[in-house]
């Protein structure tokens, strides 16, 4: 009896030791590159490997789209990643001038850029009168710039103004003088520090501070601090207290992106690129495939999957905000990347859009419709940093839907979760009423979207930045390039590209 159980078992553990060994093999893969995450850095990574010759590679994204920080919506449909003339994004949008890598890189794929300098910026002619300051985010010492209205509007309240001038009276006088010699000081500070140089005493200096800390220290009307706070939200969707001096005053500089860097979006949408070489690339981007670990593994680099499938590769290139690869299980990653990655709190970020069958509004409103809330450092019941006229490409043509956004950035966006759908949509609608004539088509949007970046798993936030090279693995992102481009798309971009050139190099001093 027992040897015929013994006979009847054995074909099933067969079956069973062939099934695993399959199943084994099916649960390990072996490429020459293995690439965490299908945002910009990531598949920019991927097409310059293909290009140098390396397409023994795999990209493998946690979530069920490419794009990362950058989504796009239809807005007369509410479809999700699709690229068209009627999407919104949700996430990263404007590209400055000086953004040639990602010019180059969607224009390779089929999607130019189109200039929204004339439909958004209605309020910023340039003018020689502002002092360069005044723009906030990433203007050049040495440009002529133009003022950004958002940060008066800031302090001002509500407000439709029709030129700089008129925000200019808006403004108390003694405030105005303050922040004059604030811009000054800035400046000298500015002047201080490079762009390129590392951890200098220069640096130091002004990274022992917050950005708050010099406001409190140097401005005292109210009015003043809220301009500066203002600006350092829409810099970075974070509280000026928690940014420090340095990261203010190099982005003052235009270390990042010099010029206007809103001036152009791109037709299709920002995701519509990473969409069309996701669909290029076919199985080589591999979605849902969240990526938990990466180890050491007799020369190799064993890359874990949460699904339990592992891959073998010769290089990796991790991607993502510090906020979530902090997760991921990397021992190789040195002490000081590990502890790096700890101290990079993402900002905080709700893009709110009203959608309208067509941008009804400009018909009688010429240029950009801007309104802000008080500062929300002053005034507790406030939620918005700024709003404006946000339509999609064919609504800025005249033949499409329109789009009224908001901005819900920073301490105003962990506030904003206190209000219920109903009391959002009331608010941000208020917004808008002065500027808008309280029109009645402002209260029936077609769509209203609000995608809220803190709340995506894999986003975890908006942006940081660190101004350190991190050593070991390839880490690429726009949270971690120390030069040009660094927090905006152009960092991904540039980023995910020199990672791919490291390894075209070794490759082809090992081949
Ligand atoms: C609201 C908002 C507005 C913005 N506006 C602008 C703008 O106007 N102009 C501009 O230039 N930039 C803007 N940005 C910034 C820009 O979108 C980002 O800097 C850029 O998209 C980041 O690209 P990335 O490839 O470095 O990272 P991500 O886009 O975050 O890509 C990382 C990818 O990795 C995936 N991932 C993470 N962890 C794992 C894991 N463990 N396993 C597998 N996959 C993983 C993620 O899902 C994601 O797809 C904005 C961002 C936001 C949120």
């Amino acid at each position: 009896m027992g040897s015929e159980l013994a006979a009847r078992r054995l074909p099933m553990m067969g079956t069973f030791i062939v099934t695993a060994l399959l199943a084994r093999a099916a649960a390990e893969e072996e490429v020459a590159v293995a690439i965490v995450g299908a945002g910009y850095a990531g598949l920019s990574a991927a097409l310059a490997l293909a290009e140098g010759g390396v397409d023994d590679f795999r990209v493998f994204e946690a979530t069920d789209h490419v794009g990362g920080r950058t989504r796009n919506v239809d807005a007369k449909t509410l479809r999700m990643d699709t690229a068209n003339d009627d999407v919104l994004e949700v996430g990263g949008t404007f590209v400055a001038p000086g953004h040639t890598a990602l010019v180059d890189f969607a224009a390779r794929l089929g999607f130019p850029v189109y200039n929204v300098s004339g439909s958004r910026r209605g309020l910023r002619e340039p003018s020689k009168t502002w002092p360069w300051w005044w723009f906030g985010v990433d203007q050049r010492v040495d440009t002529d710039s133009t003022l950004a209205p958002s940060t008066l509007y800031a302090s001002t309240g509500n407000g439709d103004f029709s030129s700089p001038e008129e925000l200019r009276a808006a403004f108390p006088e003694d405030a105005w003088a303050e922040l004059e010699a604030a811009g000054a000081a800035m400046a000298n500070l500015a002047a201080s520090v490079g762009c390129e140089a590392h951890e200098d005493d220069a640096w130091a200096a002004l990274d022992g501070s917050t950005f708050e800390s010099w406001i409190r220290a140097n401005v005292a009307k109210d009015e003043a601090r809220g301009a500066l706070r203002s600006m350092c939200r829409g810099m970075i969707a974070q509280e000026p207290a928690g940014v420090s001096l340095l990261f203010t005053v190099r982005s003052l500089k235009g270390c990042w992106s010099s010029g206007d860097d809103d001036q152009y979006r791109i037709r299709g949408g920002t995701q519509g690129p990473l969409l069309a070489l996701a669909a290029r690339f076919g199985g080589r981007v591999a979605l849902d495939a969240e990526v938990v670990a990466v180890t050491a593994s007799d020369g190799r680099w064993r890359v874990a999957l949460r699904s339990g499938v592992h891959v073998f590769a010769k290089y990796v290139v991790v991607t993502g905000p510090p906020a979530v690869v902090a997760k991921i299980r990397a021992p190789a990653f040195s002490a000081i990347t590990k502890q790096l990655l700890q101290r990079m709190p993402m900002g905080a970020s709700t893009k709110y859009f009203l959608i309208y069958d067509e941008p009804w509004w400009r018909a009688f409103h010429s240029g950009q419709v801007v309104v802000t809330d008080p500062d929300p450092a002053t005034a507790r019941d406030v939620y918005v940093y700024a709003c404006e006229d946000h339509s999609p490409y064919s609504g800025l043509r005249g033949r499409g839907p329109g789009a009224l956004l908001c901005w819900i950035e920073g301490a105003c966006n962990l506030r904003f979760d206190g209000l219920t759908d109903d009391e959002r949509r009331a608010h941000v609608t208020s917004l808008f009423a002065g500027a808008l004539k309280n029109d009645s088509r402002l209260y029936a949007p077609t769509h209203v979207v609000a995608h809220d970046w803190k709340a995506q798993p894999f986003a975890e936030g908006a942006y940081t930045l660190a101004q350190q090279k991190a050593p070991g693995l390839f880490l690429a992102g726009s949270d971690y390039v120390a030069g040009y481009g660094a927090g905006y798309i152009e960092g991904a971009v540039r980023s995910g590209q020199a990672a791919a050139a490291a390894i075209l190099g070794f490759t082809t001093s090992v081949n």
